[in-house]
């Protein structure tokens, strides 16, 4: 497939995202004429369209460094998946049998980020809830249909209490000292291997990108001596929202409950659970957290969604987050200072509710 377009003059390029929240908005904010000179490339991985935006390089680099980042991810899909079999399912097929694993070393530091990630967000983020997702019916390409699992099924896992904590891996071996535990690293798979993406371009010496995974996207260098832009779809299906300036090593994720939902009864219950009760959270449209580690950007926003509007400002700062922005149900956009400068909205703006500042400036 070869979809490559330089463009010339200063415009704006929306790049679809299979289901996704952000996209990439190159070139906005534009002051004078400007020559763009982005190139662009496409892979289908972890089952949505990656976009990988370059600037200012030639095509045939522009290949080579694309061909690398989908044997990349094309090798993390296949190990880390949650259900589909390989390295992960393994591994929680030996955790259900009460046995010790080796685990391929692929896998090891995206389990020991999860688990640090799990540990600081006192659970809210807990990939170990493998059973429970499952048991929703979220294990699956297709959202299920009909009744909801039954209330004594999910209180039971709940009352397992699976948690990171119980996992130990020591000289590659890892045991669980809970067999409930099954690990489920959906909610941070796709940050990491952004944040590996952007490690790998800059090992082939690529200086400005994007890598947009859907959900998810980190850039490198900037558009063209300014910062990259990218576009933040409207979680509630109303268009764009407005664009987001991103700087060099950031990484950017949001987590919503408009993507990955089932219905039952006029109700909605999607795919982020909170653990403490088994259920979907509810109130939060969506949540998008920027750090300069993919990893927790993407693990972070599950605690901001189960946080809701209420508790969303005291977690972001006992996780220690810079800027954040959620959007609820009536589409009120609640966010810290420092994202708001960030944010140019489009079309009418939000009604935005401004928190105190979450770091110093
Ligand atoms: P994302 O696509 O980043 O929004 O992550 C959603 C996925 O994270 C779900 O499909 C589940 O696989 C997983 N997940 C759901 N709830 C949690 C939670 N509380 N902690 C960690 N992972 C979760
Ligand atoms: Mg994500």
């Amino acid at each position: 497939m070869d979809n490559s377009k330089y463009r010339s003059k200063h415009y704006r390029l929306w790049i679809p995202v299979a289901a996704g929240f952000l996209c990439a908005l190159l070139a906005v904010a534009c002051t004078g004429p400007f020559e763009d000179r982005t190139l662009e490339r496409q892979l289908y991985v972890f089952g949505t369209i990656v976009t990988l935006s370059y600037y200012d390089i030639d095509e045939s680099r522009a290949n080579e460094a694309t061909a690398e980042i989908d044997r990349l991810f094309q090798q993390m899909h296949q190990d880390w998946h949650a259900w589909q079999k390989g390295a992960l399912t393994n591994l929680n097929q030996a955790i259900a049998e009460g046995r010790a694993a080796p685990v391929p070393a692929s896998l090891i530091p995206l389990i020991e980020i999860s688990k640090a990630a799990c540990l600081k967000s006192d659970g809210l983020f807990n990939p170990a809830i493998g059973k429970l997702v499952a048991l929703w019916g979220f294990h699956a390409s297709e959202m299920p249909v009909g009744p909801l699992p039954a209330p004594e099924a999910i209180q039971a896992l709940v009352e397992a209490h699976p948690s990171m904590a119980d996992i130990e891996i020591r000289e590659g071996v890892l045991t669980s000292r809970n067999r409930a535990v099954q690990m489920d690293l959906g909610g941070v798979a796709k940050g990491y291997a952004v944040e590996q993406a952007l490690t790998r371009l800059r090992t082939l010496g690529i200086r400005n990108a994007i890598v947009n995974a859907g959900g998810g996207l980190g850039v490198i260098g900037s558009h063209g001596g300014r910062p990259w832009r990218i576009g933040i779809r409207h979680p509630l299906g109303r268009g764009v929202l407005g664009s987001l300036a991103v700087f060099d090593g950031e990484q950017v994720h949001t987590s919503g409950n408009y993507e990955r939902f089932r219905e039952f009864e006029g109700r909605r219950y999607a795919h982020i659970l909170d653990p403490r009760t088994g259920w979907p959270a509810e109130e939060i449209v969506s949540a998008t957290v920027i750090h300069t580690e993919g990893a927790l950007a993407d693990a972070f926003t599950k605690p901001l969604v189960i946080g809701g509007t209420r508790e969303w400002y005291r977690i972001a700062k006992s996780l220690g987050l810079k800027s954040a922005m959620l959007v609820d149900s009536s589409g009120t956009v609640h966010m810290d200072p420092a994202m708001a400068r960030r944010v140019q909205f489009e079309g009418t703006p939000p009604k935005v509710i401004l928190s105190e500042p979450l770091a110093l400036d």
